[in-house]
């Protein structure tokens, strides 16, 4: 039980001395604090200077998504998920659609929006023009703020200016377009907002209140689409009960959340190993899955001409090569190595791709045999280890799970009591 959670000065402290006032302050044992103090493959000194508080790491496990061809070029993929079956699935996908070529992907560009909002505007429709009439100065203030991303080739690009009615009054909000290149964009793009924003004061006569970025990236668009022939994934019959599946989630969106839940299954697995904001790529694609005021599919399936199914995805995704934790992460250095990713637009293309295959196969799993035949193989490996199986236990009380057909922990608990008998 914890004593206090008043814990002053914590933050002043190294990870190890926290360690010392978490086990004072609470009723750890030895060996969790033990546990803890392995900070496995992200040294202590790199994990302290990434977040506040910081006494251990969270591991999670990284897997490898084989079979991919993507744009003609064989791709493995690192995945990190802490959820069984989601890198078997793109294994899986990948694979059916070898034969027809693989995936083919494309961009809308690397543009993200800063927002700027301005209150207390006697004539919202008057201030929009004159906030507009600015183009050239707000381009010129913009750059002036990230000279390197000009060097990139980012930097200022547009602005657009929106009257919206609030209970209160109308807001007039601005929204920089900044090509943020290799950068996910968010600390560039913030910073230009606030610089902008005295200035928008000062022309309109109003008051700036927020300054930030919006994660609904929708000029940054990533693009994927693939065709699967009949043969490959088992006839007809399979292929209508994917389309039916995907019409479902377009018109429900009770089906639609869970639909595009497993897509993103797939895309934050990606993010998430490179380094990349996971809670940023997610916002962006549920806000955008929900863009025509009902929240629908972020994936489309369909026929070709020749009777094979056909799928594609578009889907907002603000990732970046550079900032945040995508280079003081080791393993996500390693996970862009291994992708042979060059550009963020690469990355992206590659991360949509992925969800298109996931999409695929949870679909393919609902309309065939059902989603949990093979999720509970896989699902049957953590229930034993629930019940306390080590080392070979594993295997074998799963198998023996998933003999039965029965994938609770207290048939293991059954089993490797017998077992060990
Ligand atoms: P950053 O500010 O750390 O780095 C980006 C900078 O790197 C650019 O501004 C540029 O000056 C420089 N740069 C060097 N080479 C570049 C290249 N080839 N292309 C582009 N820029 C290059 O990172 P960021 O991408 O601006 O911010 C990302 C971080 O911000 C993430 O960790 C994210 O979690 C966090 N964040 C997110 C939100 C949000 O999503 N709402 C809000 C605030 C912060």
């Amino acid at each position: 039980m914890t004593t206090t959670s008043r814990l002053p000065g914590l933050h002043k402290l190294s990870p190890l001395e926290r360690l010392h006032k978490l086990s004072e302050a609470t009723a750890l044992s030895q060996s969790s604090i033990e546990h803890l103090a392995n900070m496995g493959n992200l040294n202590t000194a790199t994990a302290d200077s990434m977040v506040e508080n910081v006494i251990g790491t969270m591991n999670i496990p990284l897997g490898i998504a084989t079979n991919m061809i993507i744009d003609g070029l064989d791709i493995l993929i690192p995945m990190a998920t802490e959820e069984s079956s989601v890198i078997a699935a793109v294994c899986n996908a990948a694979r059916q659609c070898r034969n027809t070529g693989g995936f083919t992907t494309a961009s809308s560009g690397s543009l993200m929006i800063a927002q700027i909002q301005l209150v207390d505007v006697p004539n919202p429709a008057f201030a929009r023009l004159q906030i507009l009439e600015r183009l050239n100065e707000i381009k010129m203030i913009c750059d002036e703020t990230d000279p390197v991303l000009l060097k990139h080739g980012g930097g200022f690009r547009d602005i657009e200016v929106r009257t919206l009615a609030s209970r209160a009054s109308s807001m007039v909000i601005t929204h920089l377009i900044v090509d943020t290149r290799d950068a996910m964009g968010a600390n560039a793009v913030n910073s230009m907002a606030e610089a902008v924003a005295p200035y928008i004061a000062q022309w309109t006569g109003g008051r700036c209140y927020l300054r930030i970025l919006s994660n609904l990236a929708d000029r940054r668009l990533a693009r994927a689409r693939a065709t699967w022939s009949l043969e490959e994934i088992g006839g007809a019959e399979v292929r209508d009960g994917i389309l039916s599946a995907f019409e479902f989630a377009d018109i429900d969106p009770y089906r639609a959340a869970t639909h595009n839940k497993g897509i993103m299954n797939g895309v934050s697995a990606v993010v998430l190993a490179t380094g990349n904001d996971t809670r940023a790529v997610e916002a962006g694609a549920h806000a955008y899955a929900a863009r025509s005021g009902q929240y629908r599919s972020l994936t489309q399936w369909g026929i070709d001409g020749d009777g094979n199914l056909t799928g594609s995805i578009e889907i907002p995704l603000a990732v970046g090569l550079i900032g945040g934790a995508t280079r003081s992460h080791p393993t996500a250095s390693i996970a862009l190595e291994i992708m042979n990713i060059q550009t963020a637009e690469q990355l992206a293309r590659t991360i949509a791709a992925v969800g298109l295959a996931q999409n695929f196969s949870a679909l393919k799993a609902l309309a065939t045999t059902g989603i949990q035949k093979g999720h509970m193989a896989l699902h049957a490996k953590n229930i034993a280890v629930m019940a306390g199986a080590l080392g070979d236990e594993i295997e074998t009380v799963a198998s023996q799970l998933v003999a039965q057909g029965k994938i609770r922990v207290d048939i293991a608990e059954e089993i490797l009591t017998s077992l060990r008998q």
